[in-house]
C-alpha cells in the first residue's frame, strides 16, 4: 500500500480539542495576571489549570528552585535527598490525621494510579469505586478511574482498570437536597459496595469537592456517612486532592473542610504551585509499612524530582504566609459575587467552595447537551470562555462542558474577584 507523505505538523497537541476555543499564547506571568505574545494582559481566573495557587512569578519559589539547582539538579528516586525528605516532613505536618508518609510521583494521574496499586496490595481486593462524573486523570489507568464520560470515551475501547462507578451527591441524580441527598447518595455507595461484593472492593476514590466536573461540594453529612460505610466494609477511602489540595478550599486539604480523615490522599498541581511537576500519595504508617515490605515496584525516574521538591517547600512557605487566610477571608465575598449570576436566565446554578467555583448553564428549563460528548451540540461554554478571554479574563470549561470554572490563584484579592 503506498503511503502519501504528510506535511510535518508542528502544533502542540495538548488540549487541542478542548471547547475552550482558541486560547492566547502566554509568555509571562506576575501574581494573578499573565501576558500574551502580543503584550495583552489577562486576569488568570483559573490559575491556568487550577494549579498556580501561589500566583505567577513568585520570587520565593523561584529562589528555592534556583538554590536546589546550584546544589544538585537530580537525585535518583531510589536514593535519599535532603530536599525530598524535608518536603515529606512538611507534608506530614499539614496532612490530615495519620497521613505521615509520602510516595512521590510526577502527575496527578500517576499518583492516582500509584494509590490504586498501593490500595490493592494492602487490601488484596482488586476493585476501586469512583464516582460517575469524577475526574481522576487522563492516562490509561487514571482515565478509566475517571467517571467523566468524555474522558472515558477515548479509553474505553481499549479497556482499563475501572471497576465500578457510583453516583455523586448531585441534587439532579437523586431528586433530593441537603440531608436527604447526603443520605440517599451515601446509601447508593453502600448499595454498590454490597452488590460488587464488599470483600472484592479495596478502595473508594473521591474528590472532596468535584473539581473539573463542576466544582460541586457534597451536602453536609455525606462524607461522614461515606467514612462510616468504608469502615464498616473495610474499604480504604482515598481522597483525590489534586485540585482541592494546598489551600484551594481554604484549608490545606479539601477533606479537612469535611471533618473526616481519609486512609490515603493523592495530590499534585498546587503542591509546587505548578512551578515544577510533582505529585504524590500520602498514607498512614500501616500502609507505608506494607509498601516498604511489599517488594513491589512503584518507582518512577522523575518521581520526587529535587527541583520540584524545592518548589514544593517554597510554595508551602508562601501558602503559610497568608494565602490560606486570604481564601478563608474572601471565600464568602467570592460566593456572593458569583451568586448574583443566578438571577440570569441562562444560569442553572452556581456552586463551589473556597476559591473553586462552577457556573452551570441551561437552555431555558433544560440543561445544555455536553459538547465534549456531542460535537454538534451548541457550545455556550466555549462562547463564554472565549468572550471572557476577549475581555481579558481567563476562565475554564468544565466537564461536562455545560459549565465554566473559576479558580483564581489564592493571592486574588477582592479587586481581582470582582474583575473576574
Ligand atoms: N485528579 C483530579 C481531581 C484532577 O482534577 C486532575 C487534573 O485536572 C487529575 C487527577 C490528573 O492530574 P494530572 O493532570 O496532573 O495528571
Amino acid at each position: 500500500m503506498s503511503q502519501q507523505r504528510m506535511e510535518p505538523a508542528s502544533a502542540t497537541l495538548a488540549h487541542w480539542s478542548s471547547p475552550d476555543g482558541d486560547p492566547p499564547t502566554i509568555v509571562e506571568g506576575e501574581g494573578c495576571y499573565v501576558t500574551d505574545d502580543e503584550g495583552e494582559e489577562y486576569l488568570d481566573f483559573i490559575a491556568q489549570l487550577y494549579c498556580v495557587n501561589a500566583g505567577h512569578g513568585n520570587g520565593e519559589i523561584n529562589a528555592a528552585i534556583e538554590e536546589q539547582l546550584s546544589k544538585v539538579a537530580y537525585v535518583s528516586s531510589a536514593k535519599h535527598n535532603d530536599t525530598r525528605d524535608r518536603l515529606a516532613d512538611e507534608l506530614a505536618e499539614i496532612a490530615p490525621g495519620r497521613l505521615s508518609n509520602t510516595f512521590f510521583s510526577i502527575s496527578g494521574s500517576e499518583a492516582n494510579e500509584a494509590a490504586v496499586q498501593i490500595a490493592r496490595e494492602y487490601t488484596g481486593a482488586p476493585k476501586v469505586l469512583t464516582r460517575y462524573q469524577s475526574y481522576h486523570g487522563g492516562t490509561y489507568g487514571a482515565g478509566s478511574l475517571t467517571g467523566d464520560p468524555s474522558t472515558r470515551a477515548a479509553l474505553e475501547p481499549y479497556g482499563g482498570t475501572a471497576t465500578g462507578k457510583f453516583l455523586p451527591p448531585l441534587p439532579e441524580a437523586f431528586d433530593a437536597e441537603g440531608e436527604e441527598l447526603a443520605e440517599k447518595a451515601a446509601n447508593h455507595l453502600e448499595y454498590v459496595i454490597r452488590n460488587e461484593g464488599h470483600e472484592t472492593v479495596g478502595a473508594v476514590l473521591m474528590e472532596p469537592v468535584a473539581g473539573t466536573s463542576g466544582a460541586y461540594p457534597a451536602p453536609e453529612g455525606y462524607f461522614e456517612r461515606v467514612r462510616e460505610i468504608c469502615d464498616e466494609y473495610d474499604v480504604l477511602l482515598i481522597a483525590d486532592e489534586v485540585i482541592t489540595g494546598f489551600g484551594r478550599c481554604g484549608e490545606w486539604f479539601g477533606i479537612q473542610t469535611e471533618g473526616i480523615e481519609p486512609d490515603m490522599l493523592t495530590f499534585a498541581k498546587g503542591v509546587t504551585s505548578a512551578y515544577a511537576p510533582l505529585a504524590g500519595v500520602l498514607v498512614g504508617p500501616e500502609i507505608a509499612d506494607n509498601v516498604r515490605e511489599g517488594g513491589y515496584d512503584l518507582g518512577q525516574t522523575f518521581g520526587g524530582h529535587p527541583l520540584s521538591c524545592a518548589a514544593g517547600l517554597g510554595a508551602i512557605d508562601v501558602y503559610r504566609d497568608g494565602l490560606l487566610e486570604n481564601v478563608r477571608e474572601n471565600a464568602a465575598y467570592f460566593e456572593d459575587e458569583l451568586r448574583e449570576l443566578e438571577a440570569h436566565d441562562a444560569v442553572a446554578d452556581v456552586r463551589g467552595r473556597g476559591f473553586l467555583w462552577g457556573i452551570t448553564f441551561r437552555d431555558g428549563e433544560e440543561p445544555f447537551v455536553d459538547p465534549w460528548t456531542d460535537p454538534d451540540a451548541d457550545n455556550p461554554v466555549g462562547t463564554v470562555v472565549e468572550e471572557a478571554a476577549e475581555r481579558n479574563v481567563l476562565i475554564g470549561a468544565g466537564r461536562p462542558a455545560t459549565q465554566v470554572i473559576c479558580a483564581p490563584p489564592l493571592c486574588a484579592g477582592r479587586e481581582e474577584i470582582s474583575d473576574g
